[in-house]
This record gives structure tokens, C-alpha cells and sequence, in this order.
């Protein structure tokens, strides 16, 4: 059976409600099966559109859609923004007001709601609501809580196993971003979707820059990266809850707005947080990884890693929160081996260590990578990609090597004269010839390479001695209190002179040369319009990003338009923002585009002014133009297919002159010939139309 095409009924459904023109990929694959009634898996990325993969079917069909969701917040962003819409949706949750409870239950009875929100904890209370009501789809919202293999197991969650054997007839979407495939069969398993389309987006966020960089001074790289980005939202992620702080404070200290969050701190104070960030009080956020669940703010900026993540399914997630708009933002991982090591710490102490162990070196692999980061992030997720991404930190400044066959030797040296027994830092400051109290102690300043790299800075020798581990020339024995020490390898470059390649360390340019390139417009309309966007959402008490994406705000800025009509082409424009904000906005741009004016062309400004009603005459004057200039535009405008009527401005009577004129001047170069023959008595211009409408 053919697949049914509901393209045509639900493009312009998109447009009118959302103010979108096209569909991201796999939507409408997605939508149709559901509109197909058929269960649905939808696996895609964050930021990928899961909600509008539920929301706009619900446009399109009789009755209600039920979305379950894990938390308050996530319920709220959502009904925010469909509200925003002018589209009918609430939530339910216990902790409403009792007032607000009884309207949601009148409004939803009375199958007024296009879209109910409800956590999962609540759902048994409306089972008798259930059979009341038209319901035609049932969403399970971050589905992977269902499953204890997922990384945010809700016990509530596996209630929800019981909705299919109850109403079989009603289609569920169970939608996640979690992409592997246990979690995948034991969602489709406990929500008897067994059957289910499985539909699996291309986890690839093209939009978001990886940068990975060492993590020296990672203070002064923040503060250059945040100067030009003093007002977009970003995250900072560090290991500890101490660090979130002292990093936050730090931040404050020197004017920027910055709080921490940890699962330390009391639930009001991390509520507060989350909702400052949201509504774009606070710009920064300085967190542990309990942060980020139940944010869907779309117009997170950038996101940094202070310290190294335990491995990358937590750093993927983590750097997802960044550009959910797919408006580009930048990713920053410091790594630093300090960081490996207190990881290897704390896996030490757990359950599965041998797991962690590995995944923690795929996660070290992934920041000393010297080739595309997107190609080796994607792979570890299993999408095999083998074309460079152009849009991270290695594609923009790609490796260069040099002969360090020299320097090699010099490096394994000491390791064999230390006997493989110590650490890298031991191993750098014996090689850069150290005065520290433990190199004394151990006689260490007695070796041959004892001050053999003294040219080559700390950081740079640290790094060139990772990629010799990456060469497996040198390993790092973890259990023997992280000493480096020879591999065979290292023999053939000691013993046989065998060369050896490494990728110098470019210079990197700063973190804030990079920032100020991807920020041309600072002082421009989109400043403005952002502006005009948190008056508005602190009047109408949502966040920013409910009232208009960064992305809308962009393309304002790129089309500037003049009319509601134009304005209406703004992508995330629907009728109800055109209604309520198009005006506003609309004010803002013209009073900023008085100089950058879109350019008209010249004849389409004539025309204009005819059509208000001007005579070709006044327009010459108002516009100092000749006459026939204007005249001339108006002939361009006739021959575009506009209406004008040329006769009435070339009456019958000269009309039927200028073609005994034509017959007397068979031989005529141009319009002053015409100009003669009529002794100057009769326009160019009358000529000119007069010719065209002989010749037409
Ligand atoms: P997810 O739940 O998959 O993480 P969301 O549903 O929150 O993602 O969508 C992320 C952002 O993308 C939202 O701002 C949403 O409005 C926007 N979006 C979704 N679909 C489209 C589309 N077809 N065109 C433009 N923007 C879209
Ligand atoms: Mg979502």
C-alpha cells in the first residue's frame, strides 16, 4: 500500500502555526506514520524537533494528544511556546494551584485542549477522563526514563506500560535522544511498542564548533573566550561541586553574571537558577552535570568543559544543550592529563570499572585526536562518516609534522634512564632540567637527559609526549601510579634510529580572536531586537526564547522587513506571533534601517509613488529626475506586467501622428529623429511610449 503524502496538509499547518517553512529531518516521516496511526520510535538528536514531531499531527486531527513528560519545567517550556503559538495546550501537575488544576481538568473535558502535558506520576488520575474524550495520539516524552539501561531512569515511568494493553487503539510516539540500542528495544519493550516504525536521525549537530583545547590557564582562555560573549547564554561544566563555585565567583568577581549549580545546593536555589537562565537573567551557568535535564532553552550559545568528561556519551550530551536553534555555537573541552587521572580515580572505586576504564580512553583518544573530531565522535556512536566536518578545531587548523626523530630520542632516554618508573610531570621536568626538591631527592638531575629539551616549553613537551603515547611508543601504566614507560616501539627509535613524526603545536589563535569573528553584529539590530524581545517576555512573564528564537531574530536582521507582510516570511513567524509581536517588531527594524534601507530598484520607487497617486511630473521634482526618466521607469514597470495605462498618457489623436512619423522615417536612428520631425514640440518620452505602444 502506498504511503499516503501529508506533506500538502501539514506544510501549511508548519507555517501557520510554528512559522516554518520545512521540515528538519525525519520529521514528516515521523508525522506520517503517526497520521498513518501507526506506533512510532522516534530517535533523534536534541535540538533535533522532537516536540513538533508530535505537536503538529495534533493540529491535524480530531481530539486531544496526551504528552508525557518528566518534568515541570520541560512541561511548561513546551505549553509556553505552543501557547505563544495561540495554540490550546496546559499542563497538570500536582503542585498547581487548585484553581489552575480544576481549568485544566473543565478545559480538558470539555476536549478543549489541542495538547495535554501530564508527568507520569499524575496520569492515573485521568484514566475516566480517557474515555470522555476524543484522544487521538499519546506522546512519551524523553521515553529512555522509562528504561533502568537509560542514564535518567523515573520508576513512574513503567506505569506507563499498561497505556498500549488499555487503549490499543490509540497510536504512542515514544521519542528520546538516547541513541543506543538496548535502550532503544527496552522502551519499545515495556511500552508494548514492539512493532513500532523506528525512525533514527543522524546525530550529527553540523551546527555546533568542537574545540578542544590544553588545559592550561583554562581561567584566562574563559575569560578571553566570554569577552566578546558577555550577554549569550553558555554553560561551563566542571568536575566538582567546589569548582562550580569557586569558578562562578570568579567569574562575578570580574563583571560577569555567573551562579553555580549542583545537586549540593537546596532545590529552591537550583530552581531559581535554572529559571534565571532560562529567562535570561543570569547569561552563565558554572555547573556539575546535574544541570541540563529539563532545559530546553533553545538559545544556549555555548557550552565549555572546564574538566575533562568521564566519557562521551556524557560529553555529547552535555555539549547538545549548546544551539538547539541550529544557529551556530561553539563547544570548548579543555583537557588536561591531571584530569585523566583523578577520572581513573573514581572509577577505581565503582562497580563496572573495566567499562569505564575503556570509555574514559575513547573520551582521551577524542581530545588528542590530531584528525576531524566529528568524524571520531560520530563513529564511536556508530555513524560511519568518513568526510572531514570543516567545523572543528582540527578541520579549521589542521596538524602540521615535523621531523622530531631528535626529540623522540631525547624523551625515551629518559625514560629508560628513569627506569619507567615515574609520572609524566617527573618525566617533563627532568627533561626541562627542573630544580625541584623530588628530582633532587631521587638524584634525577644525574641523568645524560637531565635539561635536554630545556628549549621546548612545559605545556608543548607535554603534549608531544601524549602523542608519543598515542603512537604507542610510550604507555602509561595507571595501576603504577600513572609512570610512563617504554613499549617496544620506543626501541626501534632508541636503537635503530627509527623517524618519527609529530604534529607541531600551531599557535593556536586565541579562543578571543575566534569569538570576535563569529560576532560581527554586537552592536546591531539583532542587539536591539533582543532587547525588545526580553521586554516583551518579562512582561508576558516566559522566557525570551518562547516570544522569538535567536534564529528568527537573525533572519529579521538579515531581510528587514518593512510590511506584515514581509515580516510574515520570518521564519518562526505564524499568525499568532504576526498578530501579537509583529508590530513591535516591525517598529524596532524600521527605526533601525533608515540608512541600511533595503535597496529598491529605482523604477519600483517611481512606481510606488505613482500609485499613491503622484503625477509623473511631481515625482520628477520630488525625486529630481527629468521628466522622461520617470516616464521611462513607468514603461520598465507596463512591460513587468504592471497596470498603467499608456493610452490615456499618449491620447489617440498624438498616438496617430507619431505613426504617420514612423511611415515618414523609415530610415530613423533613434528618438531624436522623432524629436526633429516634430519640431521639438512633442516629448521624448511621448515618443517613447508612443513607439512602444505601436511596436506592442
Ligand atoms: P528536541 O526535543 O528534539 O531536543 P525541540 O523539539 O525542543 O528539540 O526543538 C528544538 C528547536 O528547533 C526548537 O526551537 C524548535 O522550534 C526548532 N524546530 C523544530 N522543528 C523545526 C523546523 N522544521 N524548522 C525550524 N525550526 C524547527
Ligand atoms: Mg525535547
Amino acid at each position: 500500500m502506498l504511503a499516503i503524502d501529508y506533506q500538502e496538509q501539514l506544510i501549511p499547518l508548519l507555517k501557520t502555526h510554528f512559522g516554518y517553512d520545512s521540515f528538519r529531518p525525519n520529521q514528516l516521516e515521523v508525522m506520517t506514520d503517526i497520521l498513518s496511526k501507526k506506533d512510532v520510535l522516534a530517535i533523534m538528536p536534541t535540538g533535533g524537533g522532537k516536540s513538533l514531531c508530535f505537536q503538529l499531527p495534533a493540529l491535524a486531527m480530531n481530539g486531544t494528544t496526551i504528552v508525557i513528560s518528566p518534568l515541570i519545567a520541560l512541561m511548561k517550556d513546551q505549553v509556553d511556546v505552543l501557547r505563544a503559538n495561540g495554540i490550546a495546550a496546559a499542563y497538570y501537575n500536582s503542585s498547581q494551584p487548585q484553581e489552575e488544576q480544576q481549568q485544566v481538568f473543565e478545559d480538558l473535558n470539555t476536549g478543549k485542549l489541542k495538547l495535554f502535558y501530564v508527568a507520569p506520576e499524575s496520569i492515573a488520575q485521568f484514566e475516566t477522563v480517557f474515555s470522555q474524550i476524543t484522544i487521538n495520539l499519546i506522546a512519551v516524552d524523553e521515553a529512555h526514563c522509562i528504561s533502568s539501561w537509560g542514564h535518567d531512569f523515573r520508576p513512574a515511568y513503567t506505569q506507563l506500560g499498561s497505556l498500549k494493553t488499555k487503549h490499543p487503539q490509540i497510536p504512542i510516539i515514544a521519542l528520546t535522544a538516547t541513541a543506543d540500542k538496548a535502550t532503544q528495544d527496552d522502551i519499545a519493550e515495556q511500552l508494548s511498542i514492539q512493532h513500532a516504525e523506528r525512525h533514527l536521525a543522524s546525530f550529527n549537530r553540523p551546527n555546533l564548533y568542537l574545540d578542544v583545547r590544553p588545559g592550561q590557564d583554562r581561567i584566562k582562555q574563559i575569560f578571553n573566550f566570554l569577552e566578546s560573549r558577555s550577554d549569550e547564554s553558555g554553560i561551563i561544566y566542571c568536575l566538582s561541586r567546589k569548582n562550580t563555585e569557586n569558578l562562578a565567583e570568579k567569574l562575578r568577581n570580574s563583571g560577569y553574571e555567573a551562579q553555580a549549580y549542583h545537586a549540593g545546593m537546596s532545590s529552591e536555589l537550583r530552581t531559581e537558577v535554572q529559571e534565571d537562565f532560562i529567562n535570561d537573567r543570569i547569561p552563565i551557568v558554572c555547573a556539575t552535570i546535574a544541570f541540563g535535564m529539563g532545559i530546553d532553552k533553545s538559545n544556549v550559545r555555548w557550552v565549555i568543559h572546564y574538566n575533562l568528561p568521564k566519557n562521551l556519551e556524557g560529553y555529547y550530551q552535555e555539549i547538545g544543550r549548546a544551539g538547539r536553534d541550529s544557529l551556530p555555537s561553539h563547544t570548548v573541552l579543555f583537557y588536561s592529563y591531571a584530569d585523566v587521572v583523578q577520572l581513573r580515580k573514581f572509577i577505581s572505586n565503582s562497580e563496572n570499572a573495566t567499562v569505564q576504564y575503556a570509555k574514559l580512553e575513547r573520551m582521551q583518544q577524542f581530545a588528542e585526536a590530531l584528525s576531524c573530531r566529528r568524524i571520531a565522535l560520530l563513529n564511536y556512536f556508530g555513524e560511519h562518516v568518513t568526510q572531514d566536518c570543516g567545523n572543528c578545531d582540527i578541520c579549521t587548523s589542521p596538524p602540521k609534522y615535523f621531523d622530531a626523530t631528535v626529540l623522540a630520542q631525547k624523551i625515551c632516554s629518559a625514560v629508560a634512564r628513569m627506569k619507567g618508573k615515574e609520572p609524566m610531570g617527573m618525566l617533563i621536568d627532568v627533561l626541562r632540567g627542573a630544580q625541584n626538591a623530588q628530582i633532587f631527592e631521587k638524584g634525577l638531575q644525574l641523568i645524560k637527559t637531565y635539561g635536554a629539551s630545556k628549549d621546548v616549553s612545559w605545556q608543548d613537551l607535554q603534549q608531544y609526549v601524549i602523542q608519543l603515547l598515542n603512537q604507542g611508543v610510550l604507555e602509561m601504566n595507571f595501576k603504577e601510579n600513572s609512570s610512563i614507560s617504554l613499549t617496544p616501539l620506543a626501541k626501534e627509535i632508541l636503537y635503530n634510529k627509527k623517524p618519527v613524526q609529530l604534529a607541531t603545536l600551531s599557535q593556536r589563535e586565541n579562543l578571543k580572536v575566534k569569538a570576535k569573528e563569529t560576532k560581527s553584529s554586537k552592536k546591531g539590530l539583532f542587539e536591539k531586537l533582543r532587547v525588545l524581545r526580553y521586554q516583551i517576555a518579562k512582561e508576558q512573564g516566559v522566557p525570551a526564547y518562547v516570544v522569538f528564537g535567536d534564529a528568527s531574530l537573525k533572519d529579521m536582521e538579515a531581510k528587514k522587513p518593512q510590511s506584515m507582510e514581509e515580516f510574515a516570511t520570518i521564519s518562526g513567524v505564524g499568525e499568532a506571533k504576526l498578530e501579537k509581536y509583529g508590530e513591535a517588531f516591525l517598529k524596532e527594524i524600521k527605526a533601525n534601517s533608515t540608512r541600511s534601507k533595503p535597496k529598491i530598484p529605482t523604477h519600483e520607487f517611481t512606481w510606488n509613488l505613482f500609485k499613491e497617486g503622484f503625477t509623473p511630473l511631481e515625482i520628477a521634482n520630488k525625486r529630481e529626475l527629468t521628466e522622461n526618466t520617470i516616464y521611462s521607469h513607468l514603461l520598465k514597470m507596463h512591460a513587468q506586467g504592471e497596470e498603467i495605462d499608456l493610452h490615456e498618457l499618449v491620447p489617440q489623436k498624438e498616438l496617430a501622428q507619431i505613426e504617420t512619423a514612423k511611415l515618414d522615417l523609415p530610415e530613423a536612428q533613434g528618438l531624436k529623429d522623432y524629436f526633429e520631425y516634430f519640431e521639438q514640440k512633442v516629448p521624448y518620452w511621448k515618443i517613447k511610449i508612443g513607439l512602444y505602444l505601436l511596436d506592442s
